[in-house]
């Protein structure tokens, strides 16, 4: 009888050919970001609901209408986490990480966001995410920003994705801000959308941010976030920028990027891609100095990004800079009296004299077409043949399966492997 129960709408198994793809993209990630030296934290992906709405705060989109919440059997509410950096803030207070000490820390891992399911945008999610506590310069901001470049260059990928940078200022420039940018909102009331005029009252800011072309229009005779600029913030985005212009980074300066999470400060970025349609952003972070304070810890400054990772699969299959890798390397078959024992022994015995090359022994038995058939379906680069006749002299014949012309030879045991690196390459 069929099972008639499916996968969660937004939520995708990965199956072979696609696990071989993120393993080689995170085994990237991993390399680059313990080359700058950060190290990994793995957080619980259930939290506190009130953890999330003190974060990211009551009234943005995740919190309002995306995240999975529910009441536990201890009637605790709970939610899966829509994003990586609350937790992150959670884990380094309540293990004392940050006090008097900076962290470059990193996670890798699912998020949940109920939002409506399409191209690059699912339910379950995944990111790969940097946070460093403790340093307040521009020069980790730009660190940050290095990082990520040189993961496009691991990935080839340097000239499909554009960075966009802004600066929010400080909380006290921003509210001053606010102020002006309300008063200009309801001067125009009538002329935003709906989102807009809702969002007037709760979280002005993001109004900056609609995909309402009419009100992206109005916006541009907008009060300026820059204008309201001090000396300070200043300063740390020209040293930014200075930074960046050194390392060769171009960006846009995007005064309209205000990202989606409420906590951020100073500097925030985006880096965005014209190969995935409206799913663009790859990439994005910045500085949120208050949120450490904001959950109760001392006040300690950090900066962060969140990089989405089915976006950047999606990206690099569009370019073809990725294919799925074959989970085998030599496939071990043959015929004969207690053939399974004499191929497993030999399995083992190349498995130790072999480290690291993926061998796969031939179960089932059939005839030799059969077994052949079987091997090339794995993509293994060699077969290891074993009969009667090699059996009695304790040899293999080994053939090379990517290069048919070449004819297959015997070789005593101890010399397969030597012969097999040679098809390998290795
Ligand atoms: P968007 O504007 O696309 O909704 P966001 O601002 O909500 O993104 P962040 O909270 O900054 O996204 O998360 C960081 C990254 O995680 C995004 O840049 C994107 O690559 C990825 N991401 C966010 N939401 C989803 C989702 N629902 N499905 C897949 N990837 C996502
Ligand atoms: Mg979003």
């Amino acid at each position: 009888m069929a099972l008639n129960v499916q996968a969660v709408r937004g939520m995708n198994d990965l199956l072979p050919e696609d696990t071989s793809i993120w393993q080689q993209v995170e085994t990237v990630l991993r390399q680059t970001l313990s080359s700058f030296g950060y190290s990994e934290v793995r957080m619980p992906v259930v939290e506190h609901t009130n953890l999330f709405c003190r974060a990211i705060g009551e009234v943005t989109d995740v919190v309002e209408k995306e995240m999975y919440t529910f009441e536990d059997r201890s009637g605790d509410m709970l939610s899966l986490r829509p994003e990586g950096t609350a937790g992150c803030v959670r884990c380094a207070l309540e293990h004392n990480l940050i006090y008097n000490q900076e962290q470059r820390l990193w996670y890798m891992g699912p998020m949940f966001r109920h939002e409506r399911p399409q191209k690059g945008r699912y339910r379950q999610f995944h990111q790969t995410g940097v946070e460093v506590f403790g340093l307040k310069g521009p020069d980790i901001d730009a660190e940050l920003i290095i990082m990520t470049y040189e993961l496009w260059k691991r990935f080839g990928i340097q000239d499909q994705v554009k960075l966009q940078l802004n600066s929010l200022g400080s909380a006290q420039e921003r509210a001053a801000y606010r102020e002006s940018l309300v008063k200009f909102l309801e001067a125009h009331f009538d002329e935003l959308d709906e989102d807009s005029k809702r969002r007037t009252h709760t979280n002005p800011l993001r109004v900056l941010d609609t995909k309402d072309e009419k009100v992206g229009e109005l916006l541009k005779s907008a009060p300026k976030l820059a204008d309201h600029f001090g000396a300070e913030t200043k300063e740390h985005f020209a040293k930014l920028r200075a930074l960046l212009d050194a390392e060769g980074i171009a960006y846009e300066i995007n005064p309209r990027l205000v990202r989606g999470l409420d906590y951020y400060n100073l500097t925030v970025f985006e880096w965005v891609t014209d190969a995935l349609g409206a799913q663009g952003t790859v990439c994005g972070g910045g500085r949120y100095d208050g949120l450490v304070e904001q959950l109760g810890g001392t006040p300690t400054c950090a900066v962060g990004f969140g990089l989405g990772m089915e976006r950047l699969i999606l990206l690099l299959q569009t370019l073809g800079k990725i294919t799925p890798k074959s989970s085998v390397d030599v496939y071990v078959l043959g015929s004969g009296d207690d053939i399974e024992l004499h191929e497993a022994k030999t399995a083992s015995f190349l498995r130790k004299a072999l480290p690291g090359v993926r061998i796969m022994t031939h179960c089932g038995g059939g005839n030799f077409k059969r077994q052949f058939k079987r091997a090339d379906k794995t993509g293994a680069r060699a077969a290891v043949i074993l009969g009667n006749d090699e059996i009695a002299r304790g040899s293999v014949t080994i053939k090379d399966l990517r290069n048919k012309d070449s004819a297959q030879s015997e070789y005593a045991l101890c010399d397969a492997p030597e012969a097999l690196r040679k098809i390998l390459e290795i």
